[in-house]
């Protein structure tokens, strides 16, 4: 064992080391970081959709009458009016809504005569590890424009007395050569995850599953098959948010990746109140697929709008480039058993509060946003003035993966851009988990940020 470098064994008072929310916060502030989780977790219940979510901040914004301005009921922003001049640039924390899923194909209902079964055909959605979607109690949100354009809300596996949906899967007796030799991705190809949705036959020889739930879809949402053309059903856990741990630390939820920062940015924008800077809560859609669409990150045209309904006189550019962003998303938690892709120096861990990505990407950054050191020096300062606890991360060790956020389209528009959220353990998985300090530490963040 090599010689400690003085006589106590104690770390350099100069040296930089990590800190922990648990040691950091107050008793006082655990307690209020417990029963922030309780909001949290019923808004995870409440929105497992983008719509939905949007649904949720725009009542919420309502009811306050804080003012708010919606694109195609897909992505929103809170907008808190400031004291200097709106050239003198925006407050924005950006977070999204979407969250990794199966969705269903445009004509997914088929019978499958072999295994006597009716089923539908899926297609993910963003990043997603096949496995983890077969035999777990699934739920569908979404919408169906029928026919006659009338659009039906459609909710169905979430109530205690409701069915649920399951993709099936292989006994292990007989799995042996199908999947257990293959890699992962290719024992459960996402061409398999079909989900079951009845077994009973119509009435009468040779009666067809498929056209008993035709005829119970009709009877009960009015729906003919044509109309899944035009729906937008998605597949998402049925499960409820939950504490876990004998101490109930923390949160299992489908979503959190980045309702928790929907959540949060929601919570901070709301307790906005004469901000000096004029202060914005956005929420968009389409980030886990690259933020492409018309609702998402990318769209400058919804910025500028925003910017123009505020001061019509506002110099658009001027106000970009003065801009300050937070980037509101979540990093990935070290995972135990898994710690050889992560730098350890540089990684995030549950219960060490917010996280700051000073970049993003993949290889030499590529694709990312880097933010300059005078920014990360202010949010630095920032944090540990307001005394709240944070760490910083990148996604992984380098060359071994990879990850970016909707930072790099803010950043384009010459604003001061920084990625600032919770770390997730098992992100993208049906069933995340976050701590309970973390989540309200990046609420206490934002906040700071936005005031
Ligand atoms: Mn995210
Ligand atoms: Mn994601």
């Amino acid at each position: 064992m090599a010689k400690k470098d003085d006589k106590k064994g104690k770390e350099s008072k100069y040296a930089y080391k990590k800190k922990s929310a648990w040691e950091i916060f107050t008793k006082d502030q655990i307690k209020k970081a417990f029963d922030f989780s309780i909001g949290y977790k019923k808004f995870l219940n409440d929105a497992k959709t983008e719509r939905e979510a949007i649904e949720i901040i725009k009542e919420t914004a309502n009811k306050a009458k804080k003012k708010i301005i919606l694109n195609r009921d897909k992505s929103a922003a809170i907008v808190v009016t400031g004291k200097k001049p709106i050239n003198a640039g925006l407050r924005i924390v950006i977070s999204h809504v979407d969250s990794p899923r199966l969705d269903l194909k445009q004509v997914p209902m088929f019978e499958d005569t072999e295994s006597n079964l009716g089923l539908l055909e899926t297609h993910y959605y963003g990043g997603i590890k096949n496995f983890h979607w077969v035999t777990i109690p699934l739920a569908f949100h979404g919408v169906v424009i029928k026919k006659d354009g009338k659009k039906i809300n459609f909710k169905l596996g979430e109530k205690d007395e409701d069915p649920i949906f399951a993709v099936p899967d292989l006994l292990p007796h007989l799995s042996h050569k199908v999947q257990d030799n293959k890699k992962i991705d290719d024992a459960i190809p996402a061409e398999s995850l079909d989900l079951m949705i009845g077994s009973q036959p119509k009435t009468g020889k040779d009666g067809k599953i498929k056209d008993a739930i035709l005829d119970k879809l009709h009877k009960d949402y009015g729906m003919i098959e044509e109309d899944f053309i035009s729906a937008e059903l998605e597949i998402v856990p049925a499960y409820k948010a939950k504490d876990l741990g004998f101490d109930r630390s923390m949160i299992a939820s489908y979503g959190q990746d980045d309702r928790a920062c929907a959540y949060t940015v929601l919570k901070a924008i709301m307790e906005t109140k004469d901000p000096q800077y004029t202060s914005i809560g956005l929420f968009v859609d389409k980030e886990e697929i690259g933020s492409e669409g018309n609702a998402t990150a990318q769209v400058y045209t919804f910025l500028r709008s925003i910017i123009k309904k505020i001061d019509p006189k506002a110099d658009i550019d001027e106000v970009m480039l003065k801009s300050k962003v937070l980037s509101a998303d979540v990093n990935a938690a070290v995972t135990p058993n898994y710690t050889e892709v992560f730098e350890l120096k540089n990684a995030s861990s549950l219960g060490r509060g917010v996280v700051m990505a000073k970049f993003t990407g993949h290889g030499g950054k590529y694709s990312g946003n880097d933010a300059s050191a005078e920014y990360v020096a202010e949010i630095r300062q920032m944090l540990n003035k307001e005394k709240i606890p944070w760490q910083t991360a990148e996604l992984g060790k380098v060359d071994k993966g990879g990850g970016g956020t909707v930072a790099k389209y803010f950043s384009r528009l010459g604003m001061d851009v920084i990625d600032l959220g919770p770390a997730v353990m098992s992100m993208h998985s049906p069933y995340e988990v976050t701590s309970k300090v973390d989540i309200y530490a990046t609420y206490l963040a934002y906040k700071a940020f936005l005031k």
